[in-house]
């Protein structure tokens, strides 16, 4: 089976192209990302876009407690390291991830003191960059592209949907123009781009999601993180749910195991797959219809339904090799 895979372009075993795979094959070693929060704000939150931020946003949902931005980027590290230690003994090597907030919305003199610091850590390797499509330019990632010649550089843009109603209807105050606009800039460049998509937003039917893996297909991407949606207490999302339960596709775990298998059957093969779903604190959200599931656990089961079905990542729109 192991060869199968490998023929089918799979060469970690997986039916699908594993993230993780991909950066051990390429950097011959398990990277473990450790968060960071580097101060920065966002445009949808002080009003240079928008007030109030994306309906679903509460950032603090998101991040662990090690990293707060009270603490230098350097303390930030080594509490992540440590944290992560019981469960990555053998990781050596870390990517510093600037994940809260919008990650290049600063002047590029304040981005390269950041970014640059996190770097001068003895055991950071590279960087991931969150950020949103509209705060990149071209001077911005030129320098980012220069950096990448010595570090691993990863720029992951949240997206969230390719739908321009759904994006306006969750505030994200871009369209999916410019999210293709700034994923192409950065792929020209070299760098690796990847974006988060989120599975279950309202107004979108199961069909539509299914339908935006030919747009994804279509962005020069290498990779994808995909959440399902996932509500948080407090925020103008809970609201929406309440007043329209009906305009949300919501799945229970099995269900989702089978609808994110028929996404891969529709996304391309050389995607890397780095996230299908995933868990915010059960304290952050209105209910927990999963229960308590790990990663690891989510994962396995994924890997057991794509054999079931005999599928894999692409088989609808391409020929097995
Ligand atoms: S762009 Fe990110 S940080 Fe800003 S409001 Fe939306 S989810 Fe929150």
């Amino acid at each position: 089976m192991l060869n199968d895979l490998e023929n089918m372009g799979f060469p970690d075993g997986k039916r699908y192209s594993s993230f993780v795979g991909y950066f051990r094959r390429k950097y011959g070693e398990r990277l473990q990302k450790i968060v960071l929060d580097a101060g920065f704000t966002c445009p949808n939150r002080d009003g240079k876009v928008g007030r109030g931020g994306c309906t679903y946003c509460d950032n603090a949902a998101f991040h662990p407690s090690y990293s707060t931005s009270g603490k230098s980027l350097h303390q930030q590290m080594d509490e992540g390291i440590e944290f992560h230690k019981v469960r990555y003994r053998n990781t050596e090597h870390y990517l510093a991830y600037f994940q809260s907030f919008s990650n290049t919305y600063a002047p590029l003199g304040r981005l390269k003191v950041l970014y640059e610091d996190a770097l001068s850590h003895p055991q950071v390797v590279g960087i991931v960059i969150g950020t949103r499509p509209d705060c990149v330019d071209e001077e911005k990632l030129d320098y980012l592209a220069e950096l990448a010649k010595s570090h691993i550089v990863i720029v992951e843009y949240g997206i969230e949907s390719c739908y321009d109603v759904t994006l306006k209807r969750i505030n994200r105050g871009h369209d999916f123009e410019t999210a293709r606009h700034a994923v192409t800039m950065t792929a020209q460049r070299g760098i690796d781009v990847g974006a988060h998509f989120i599975l279950g937003l309202p107004g979108e039917s199961r069909q539509m999601m299914l339908d935006a893996c030919a747009l994804i297909n279509d962005l020069p991407l290498r990779s994808v993180k995909f959440h399902q949606l996932q509500i948080v207490k407090g925020t103008r999302m809970e609201q929406d749910y309440a007043e329209s339960p009906g305009d949300f596709e919501r799945f229970a775990l099995d269900e989702y195991l089978d609808f994110f298998v028929d996404m891969l059957e529709r996304l391309r093969p050389d995607l890397y797959i780095e996230r299908f779903a995933g868990e915010i604190p059960p304290r952050f959200v209105t209910e927990t219809p999963w229960g308590l599931i790990r990663n690891a656990e989510l994962l396995r089961l994924l890997d057991r339904r794509l054999e079931e079905r005999d599928t894999w990542q692409g088989r609808l729109i391409c020929q097995k090799k």
